[in-house]
Parts: structure tokens; C-alpha cells; sequence
């Protein structure tokens, strides 16, 4: 059986002070208590603290983006090494606020997929269709592009070591919320892909769904076949939203 995962997005949120009492409030309710993995996005200034305040419970920690390049004259930007560093086990990558607001495309996504897992750390592949290519009905052909420019690169078995998470762009920070069966299609149609090429692999990937999801959707987003879990921005800022939505998920 798989894991249920959830992953909280900070995206650019938060100080120190309340960085330390929400991740002090999640320590209290879900260290030790939860099978599934639970991870915390934050941005990277905050890399140490969290590290500090989560290592030693059952609560992983990541970032939201990574450089492409592994060391190099590239001011601003933060390799996959240095991530590591700080004890990083995962890393998003490809969210669609960088692919729309940075200009990040799938190449370069791609690139920074396997940068991330040359260092060990685990991506969370950002996939979704904006509200236009839905209504126009290639939302499969969007996440099929997406999906294999990463898998051309680095080939259907890097998949074993990397998280999907499928994000409705027109549901992100919007509340709206792909319905359980809307995100459940899309979901099977990633894993049905991904079977056509490596069944084991299929079986044991975490696909997350993405948007809009709080405490009062997870538990029906949650119970559908092949959803495993959530990537949560807003939510995830708030102690107990976060708590709950952990919770929902087995
Ligand atoms: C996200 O940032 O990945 C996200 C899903 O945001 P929200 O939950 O706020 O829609």
C-alpha cells in the first residue's frame, strides 16, 4: 500500500516568530502520532530554523525551488547541495506560480528535477492545465507534456524517487477546488501513463492533489483511489487547518 502524504507550501509567508509557533503547534499534535509523511515547504532563509525546530521528530522539511546549475556564477540562486546541507528531503519543483510568474518551462524544470535528485533530495513534481487549456480540453495533453519532458530526461524510473503532484492551476490560492472526481480523472490518467511504461513504478507513486484544499474538502479529495495526499498552500500557514488536514489523510 502506499504512503499518504502531506506537504505544506509556505510559499513566500511567514517571520521567524510565527514560524516557530506554527511549527511548534504541528510538533504537539502530529510528531510520532502519523504513518504518513508529513513535510513543511519553507522558504529557504528559513531552512535552518526549521531544521532546527523539526529534526528529531517525524516531520521532514524542504524547499520550494531549486537552482539547475550545481555551482556556478549564478547570483541569488540556491544549489541542490546547499539544500542538503540543511537536511532537505524534498524540494518543489515546476509549482506553477514559478512556471508563470519566473517564466520557468518544462526543460528547465526538468533540469531541476534531476538536480534535485543527484543531490538525494526528493522532488514534488508540480503538474496542472490552466482554466483555458481546461475549457479548451487538452488537459491531459498539457500534464502528458509536462509529465514526460521530466521523464524523457531522466527516465520513467527516476519516478521512484520523486513525489507528483497534480495542481489545477484554476484552483490554486482561488478556492476553488477540483471536485474529488474531477481530480481523481486526472490523477488515474498520470498513473495510468506512467503504468504503460513501469507498472511497479506506477503502483508506488505519491500523486499529491494541489488547490485550494482545507480542512473541510481533504477528507473526500483524500478517499479517491488514486489521490495520496495533498500539497496545501494557504492552509498550510494555519496551525490548525494543517493539523486537520494531516489528519484526513488515512
Ligand atoms: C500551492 O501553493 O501549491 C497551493 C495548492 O496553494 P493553495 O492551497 O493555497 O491553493
Amino acid at each position: 500500500m502506499r504512503k499518504k502524504m502531506v506537504a505544506g507550501n509556505w510559499k513566500m509567508y511567514g517571520n521567524l516568530l510565527e514560524n516557530k509557533q506554527l511549527l511548534a503547534a504541528l510538533v504537539a499534535e502530529l510528531n510520532g502520532v502519523r504513518e504518513d509523511v508529513i513535510v513543511v515547504c519553507v522558504p529557504y532563509v528559513y531552512l535552518p530554523s526549521t531544521q532546527n525546530e523539526l529534526q528529531n521528530t517525524t516531520i521532514a522539511w524542504g524547499a520550494q525551488n531549486v537552482s539547475q546549475y550545481e555551482k556556478g556564477a549564478y547570483t541569488g540562486e540556491i544549489s541542490a547541495s546547499m539544500l542538503s546541507d540543511f537536511q532537505c528531503k524534498y524540494v518543489i519543483v515546476g509549482h506553477s506560480e514559478r512556471r508563470m510568474l519566473f517564466g520557468e518551462d518544462n526543460d528547465v524544470v526538468a533540469e531541476k528535477y534531476v538536480a534535485a535528485q543527484r543531490a538525494g533530495i526528493t522532488p514534488i513534481l508540480c503538474v496542472g492545465e490552466t482554466l483555458e487549456q481546461r475549457e479548451a480540453k487538452i488537459t491531459e495533453q498539457v500534464i502528458e507534456q509536462q509529465l514526460m519532458s521530466v521523464i524523457n530526461v531522466a527516465g520513467i524510473e527516476s519516478l521512484s524517487k520523486a513525489v507528483i503532484a497534480y495542481e489545477p492551476v484554476w484552483a490554486i490560492g482561488t478556492g476553488k477546488t477540483a471536485s474529488p472526481e474531477q481530480a481523481q480523472e486526472v490523477h488515474a490518467f498520470i498513473r495510468a501513463g506512467v503504468a504503460k511504461q513501469n507498472l511497479g513504478v506506477a503502483n508506488q507513486l505519491i500523486i499529491l492533489y494541489g488547490g485550494s484544499v482545507k480542512a473541510n474538502n481533504a477528507p473526500q479529495l483524500f478517499a479517491m483511489p488514486d489521490i495520496d495526499g495533498g500539497l496545501i498552500g494557504g492552509a498550510s500557514l494555519i496551525a490548525s487547518e494543517f493539523i486537520t488536514i494531516c489528519r484526513a489523510s488515512r
